[in-house]
């Protein structure tokens, strides 16, 4: 394992290994019912190194060997370095969308002057002052 930099580069079209999901170490009962895990919770076996995430709105969670979790961790560092990415990107993206709606609402109020120009027309149809132009 040389690879101990999270960046790597990546984009749309080039996945790279990355998880959502954390790691957290577990205590767990081995399930005997001889053993004295089983009632005391001082006696729990472990810890274990856990790695839970969400499928579809549910937790799942599965054990990880300490190789695993060593590749796991930086998995999850990936997972979030892209995920704040992914945030600055949309909020880029929704600022051109709040533009793009400010130029729809600034293109539309000039519609509306020239509107209400239509209905000034009558005073304003004499003709504009720079066919007067004076070369003296
Ligand atoms: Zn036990």
């Amino acid at each position: 394992m040389t690879d101990s930099n999270p960046t790597v580069p990546y984009s749309l079209n080039n996945p790279v290994p990355a998880r959502r999901g954390s790691i957290s170490p577990r205590l767990v009962k081995c399930g005997k019912a001889s053993c004295p895990c089983a009632h005391d919770p001082d006696a729990r076996h472990g810890p274990y190194i856990s790695f839970t995430h969400a499928v579809s709105g549910r937790t799942q969670s599965r054990f990880l060997s300490e190789e695993e979790a060593v590749v796991v961790r930086r998995q999850i560092e990936r997972g979030q370095q892209f995920h704040n990415e992914v945030d600055a990107f949309w909020k880029l993206c929704e600022q051109a969308a709040d533009k793009e709606l400010d130029a729809l609402k600034a293109a539309s109020s000039e519609a509306a002057k020239k509107g209400g120009s239509k209905r000034r027309s009558r005073r304003s149809s004499r003709p504009p002052p720079s066919r007067k132009s004076k070369r003296s």
